[in-house]
């Protein structure tokens, strides 16, 4: 039967109002949520939906599914991999879960909050600290994106070191899985031992096995003091050495552990200039560390100070300041988080999202950036991330001349070169930001045969008609 897409529009209207079906037929702009967020990847989309809430998401699932139209869920349309816009194949729809934004419950003696997933990652930030609670998982984009999109993704962020990533971070879901039924798991429990644990199927998932439409998340005690230094070190190996010496000495107390290299730190100062000097000298990697407790700052302070001069006298540093205020402190933080920027700035760059023991990071580092130069003469490999978790953005720049779009045309000889020796040394191709369109040929490759069989018999026996976000992880 030939499919009607002004009939199908027609009943999607009928479902959820008007207003929130939008299509290029009447003229809509769909770009914002056909083309992903590096602009890397576009794919046409018969409409965009935006649901209001639960039962409006599951009448479009259901309209879905009858009329063989498949479902893009996207939440800020801010991840990295290309899974929150469709694909070139096949009738797809945009789901956008934006107006599923609120916050539904925040408990502080449970110490949980049950938010709509289309809630912005920052109000739930704000809301929780306006409760004297915090909510931990804090990332580049989190003006934009949303929880949804957090857990579909299992984001990290800079706080995983203390908190953990999303996975450790959500207690229940509420999901409308392919057929349209409703799986009710929003339980804020930390201990519930009755059989499989079915949320987990859908942390990091990308939206290929159903739609989240609410979370219960864990909250903290607000941390009362916060102190961020930046040091200067002389090596990768210095840094991971620093790392140990300064949980040695302060333990759960550092939350943040980034390490950034100097042509990262170079490249922020080119684009943002008013980037302020921080050390007298320049080293070839430096450390941004934040560590936070219950007490006061004063003697969080002088617990960080002691702690790095120390450091200093050991020899796992050469050079360090101490943010000595909370306006210095979010400068140090914004060099970190002007690095992406500076790289979309500076065009095409081949982004690896990788992680390794912690053990194994300065051989990996030592290893890859001579190899690198060898077989691109001239690259320029912008290395940073969260070493505390031993996740690296090992992203490499063009040659200076190499116009980005030859550049682009090296990327599965990159990715081959560095992601061969990352599995290699048992690390994963993909730390944080998932497998979407862009690493799907890599999944294949690097997995073993017996995990992608696995993989492959949830996804047939949760959708068997292929509903959910197709082309992307399998
Ligand atoms: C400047 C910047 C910094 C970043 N820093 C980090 C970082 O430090 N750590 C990190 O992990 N990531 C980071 N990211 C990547 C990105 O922000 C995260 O992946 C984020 O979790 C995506 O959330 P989103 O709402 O934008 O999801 P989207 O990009 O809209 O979607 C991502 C995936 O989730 C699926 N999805 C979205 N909502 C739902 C839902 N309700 N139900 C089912 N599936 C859904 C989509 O189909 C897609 O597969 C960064 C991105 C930017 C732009």
């Amino acid at each position: 039967m030939s499919f009607d897409s002004q009939a199908w529009l027609a009943e999607a209207r009928a479902l959820i109002g008007e207003a929130h079906v939008l299509s290029a037929d009447c003229g809509d702009d769909l770009s914002a949520y056909t083309r992903d967020w590096r602009n890397k990847f576009e794919g046409p989309a018969l409409a965009v939906l935006r649901p209001a809430d639960t039962g409006e998401v599951q009448a479009i699932v259901r309209l879905a599914a009858r009329t063989d139209v498949a479902l893009v869920p996207q939440g800020g349309n801010t991840g990295m991999c290309g899974a929150s816009v469709p694909t070139a194949g096949g009738r797809q729809a945009v789901l956008q879960l934006g107006r599923l934004n609120r916050i539904l419950e925040l408990d502080p003696e449970n110490n949980t909050a049950t938010v709509e997933a289309g809630c912005i990652l920052q109000t739930l930030q704000e809301q929780a600290a306006a409760a004297g609670r915090l909510f931990p998982l804090s990332l580049g984009a989190e003006g934009s994106c949303q929880i949804g999109g957090n857990i579909a993704t299992n984001a990290g962020g800079v706080q995983v070191l203390r908190y953990g990533n999303m996975r450790d971070l959500v207690l229940g879901l509420e999901v409308v899985l392919p057929d349209g039924e409703r799986l009710d798991l929003l339980r804020g429990l930390r201990k519930d031992n009755t059989g499989y644990d079915l949320k987990q199927l859908f942390i990091g998932a990308e939206g290929t096995l159903g739609i989240i439409t609410a979370a219960t998340v864990k909250l903290f005690p607000a941390p009362g003091a916060e102190a961020v230094a930046f040091a200067g070190v002389s090596s990768i190996a210095q840094a991971v050495q620093l790392l140990g010496a300064m949980r040695g000495r302060l333990g759960e107390r550092i939350t943040a552990f980034e390490v950034i290299s100097g042509a990262a730190v170079d490249l922020v100062r080119h684009y943002f200039p008013d980037t302020p000097p921080l050390l007298e000298g320049a080293c070839p990697w430096y450390v941004l560390m934040e560590a936070s407790d219950g007490g006061s700052d004063e003697a969080l302070h002088e617990a960080m100070q002691t702690a790095l001069m120390a450091c200093l006298e050991d020899g796992c540093l050469q050079d360090v300041v101490l943010a000595g205020n909370l306006a210095q402190g979010q400068a140090l933080w914004m060099l970190r988080e002007n690095i992406t920027h500076a790289q979309q700035m500076d065009g095409g760059n081949i982004k690896h999202d990788i992680s390794l023991p912690i053990s194994r990071i300065p051989a990996f580092v030592e290893q890859m950036l001579p190899r690198l130069q060898q077989a691109f003469p001239g690259v320029r490999p912008i290395v940073y991330g969260h070493l505390g978790d031993g996740n690296l953005h090992f992203n490499v720049s063009a040659p200076r001349g190499v116009a980005p779009a030859a550049w682009q045309r090296e990327t599965d000889a990159v990715n081959t070169l560095l992601h061969d020796v990352v599995v290699a040394m048992r690390g994963s191709i993909s730390a944080e930001h998932g497998i979407g369109q862009l690493k799907r040929h890599e999944l294949a490759l690097y997995k073993t045969p017996a995990e992608l069989d696995v993989m492959r018999r949830i996804k047939q026996a949760l959708d068997p008609q292929g509903v959910m976000n197709p082309g992307k992880v399998l």
